[in-house]
């Protein structure tokens, strides 16, 4: 398979070649959008910071999603509150608005060209349950003050005019689309200039107690950091990585498919608004980037659900199947276009949904922020805030981050 679109497209890191330093503040392990995201906040808190990547800089799933910044976790609000009731669905979502907005602020103060279109999002019905929930969903929302607006099934034409066979659709302002790889690599580079090494070609194998107050990071080429503290933000990757067996238990994989179209005529092209769509409960995606139709789901639809596999250089053809059926259903208009391309990226999900935040229970010195269960867009900037300021002040201000403690499942 060649490398995903979004890899291909975004320029590099400038290599760091200097000696890995012998003794760091913070090490993190993985440079997908979580460790960067750490990295920054920590480097702009004034701590030292070293990002050890396997590969390069969102090699994984941070170069290979669809690039949508969804609110909720890809939830809709009603399912929110019914998991977790009222007052922390509240708390989630302005998590997940802090996090969008930040991101936003972020991109737009560095001149990050990644695309960033803010123009909101779709949520489109794909049944009459799906359609009752999202009238449910609005209910709530509007009690709550959050900002959406829910249309018939005859208004979708006037926001998504190539849209087929759907029931409703809830408008989210809150919700963007970015060009993922060039986003992360956009922050990489802004935390280098706050002061954190970013190395890439950096693959951990061991993370080993040295002492009572530090850890000992060793690289599979023999090099080793000294730290106070090590963050896992390898994914779920980090379950072989966690010698505790905590991630193992708390962490499992799961991989996700795309295809982008050839690009699209004129014509075609202008029956799509540049935003974050999604149907089926956030299980089918897809948005327009540069003129190509880019979509992904469908794991649903074959057995497994593509639970518990590893490899993102490879994807499944009976996803590709039915991907194509859902894209010749709902969008007609794209039904003589085809895909040419085609990836997949694996990602962690966790038992209740939620992402892990903070200390690993029994492990002194070791912090996780990974398991975002296919939103880390949604999530990791804030989150990496978060992490910093539990770093440096010993909490978090955000009420939100008691939800993502990993001690909830000791
Ligand atoms: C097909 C697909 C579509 C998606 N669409 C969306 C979307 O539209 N919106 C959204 O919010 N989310 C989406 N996601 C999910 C999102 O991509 C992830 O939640 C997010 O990228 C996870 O970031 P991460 O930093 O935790 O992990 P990763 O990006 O996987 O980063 C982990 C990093 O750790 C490195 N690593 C692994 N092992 C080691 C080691 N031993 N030593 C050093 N480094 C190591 C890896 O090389 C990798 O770079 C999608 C995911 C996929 C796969």
């Amino acid at each position: 398979m060649p490398a995903p679109l979004f890899l291909r497209e975004a320029d590099a890191l400038p290599r760091d070649e200097a000696p890995l330093p012998a003794q760091a503040d913070v090490v993190i392990a993985g440079g997908g959008i979580a460790g960067i995201s750490t990295a920054l906040a920590l480097a702009r808190a004034g701590v030292s910071a070293v990002v050890l990547e396997a590969e390069v800089v969102a090699a994984r799933a941070s170069g290979r999603n669809d690039g949508q910044m969804l609110l909720g976790l890809g939830e809709h609000y009603n399912r929110i509150v019914g998991q977790l009731g009222r007052e922390r669905a509240r708390l989630l979502w302005d998590y997940i608005l802090r996090n969008n907005q930040a991101m936003k602020d972020e991109i737009a103060a560095a001149g990050n060209a990644c695309g960033l279109e803010s123009r909101g999002g779709l949520r489109l019905s794909c049944s009459e349950h799906e359609q009752r929930e999202l009238e449910e969903a609005s209910a709530l929302m509007r009690e709550d003050g959050i900002p959406h607006e829910l249309l018939p099934a005859e208004a979708i034409g006037r926001v998504l005019p190539a849209a087929r066979g759907f029931h409703g659709v809830l408008r989210l302002p809150g919700e963007a689309i970015v060009q993922p790889a060039a986003m992360v690599r956009g922050f990489a580079l802004r935390a280098r200039e706050a002061g954190a090494r970013i190395v890439e070609g950096a693959r951990v194998v061991a993370i080993e107690r040295d002492g009572d107050d530090a850890s000992r990071v060793v690289l599979a080429d023999g090099r080793a950091i000294r730290c106070a503290m090590v963050v896992h933000c390898t994914s779920t990757l980090a379950r072989e990585l966690d010698a505790s067996g905590f991630l193992k238990a708390q962490v499992f994989p799961f991989r996700g498919q795309i295809h982008a179209t050839a690009v699209l005529p004129d014509a075609i092209a202008a029956q799509f608004p540049p935003c974050a769509m999604s149907t089926h409960f956030c299980y089918e995606y897809f948005r327009v980037h540069e003129k190509r139709f880019v979509v992904g789901g469908m794991r649903w639809s074959v057995p497994g659900e593509q639970l518990g596999i590893l490899d993102d250089q490879n994807h499944d053809d009976r996803v590709s199947v039915n991907l194509r059926a859902f894209v010749d259903r709902h969008f007609p208009a794209l039904a003589a276009i085809p895909f040419v391309e085609a990836w997949s990226g694996i990602m962690a999900g966790t038992h209740d949904a939620l992402p892990l935040l903070g200390a690993l229970p029994g492990r002194p010195g070791v912090m996780a922020l990974l398991g975002f269960n296919g939103y880390g867009l949604s999530f990791a900037f804030e989150a990496g805030r978060s992490l910093a300021q539990i770093v440096v002040d010993g909490k978090a201000s955000h009420p939100a981050v008691a939800l993502f403690a990993p001690r909830r499942f000791a």
